[in-house]
């Protein structure tokens, strides 16, 4: 029967529309796992060594996320990551995009924004999670970030050494102290 056949077909697009979304996203933080945010800033990337324009990448990391593993467990660790993934979000803007990089490590890539831009974003994710109380098991859970911020610079030859420029501001926030 046609209407079943037609029936079938819209149920196999859906589908295939479901998975398509859930291979680009990360399961626990639903960000943008790090294929799709890498995918991202690649062609932002080749875009911006066309164009001129200016880009800002920020590389964000939980500080002493061990400790909260070790003292709480993993399942309270993910309650952080995900709390944590919720602050990006809520900072963003809609053209930003924001990925989980790596198991507590968020990526954002901030589209056409100086560096000076990127740090009120930085610094308002910084306040949002210090004033965090996240509530695991009737106790509340703190964290800070501490954050690595690169602009984009028309010296670079791959989209890889934006990111090593980012995780190495990341490194000096951590060394100065964290929470920076
Ligand atoms: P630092 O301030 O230097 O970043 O210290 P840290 O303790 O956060 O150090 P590090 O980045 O090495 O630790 C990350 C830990 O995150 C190690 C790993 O066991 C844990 N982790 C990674 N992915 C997950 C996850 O999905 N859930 C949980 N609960 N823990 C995770
Ligand atoms: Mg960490
Ligand atoms: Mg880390």
């Amino acid at each position: 029967d046609v209407t079943d056949v037609a029936t079938s077909r819209l149920e196999l697009e859906s589908m295939n529309g479901q998975l398509r979304q859930l291979s680009k996203t990360d399961f626990l933080t639903e960000l943008n796992n790090r294929g799709t945010w890498e995918g991202a800033l690649q062609n932002e990337f080749k875009r911006l060594k066309r164009s001129g324009h200016q880009g800002t990448l920020l590389m964000c990391d939980i500080d002493h996320f061990k400790r909260i593993n070790d003292n709480y467990g993993h399942a309270a660790g993910d309650v952080v990551i995900r709390q944590v993934a919720q602050a990006v979000k809520k900072n963003l803007r809609e053209t930003d995009v924001a990925g989980r990089y790596g198991g507590e490590e968020f990526a954002v890539l901030l589209v056409d924004t100086s560096a000076d831009q990127a740090l009120y974003f930085a610094e308002r994710l910084r306040k949002t999670v210090e004033a965090l109380s996240m509530e695991f098991n009737q106790q509340l859970l703190k964290a800070t970030v501490s954050v690595g911020i690169a602009e984009y610079n028309p010296q670079m030859l791959e989209h890889r050494q934006w990111i090593e420029a980012a995780d190495k501001a990341l490194y000096t926030s951590k060394a100065e102290g964290r929470n920076r």
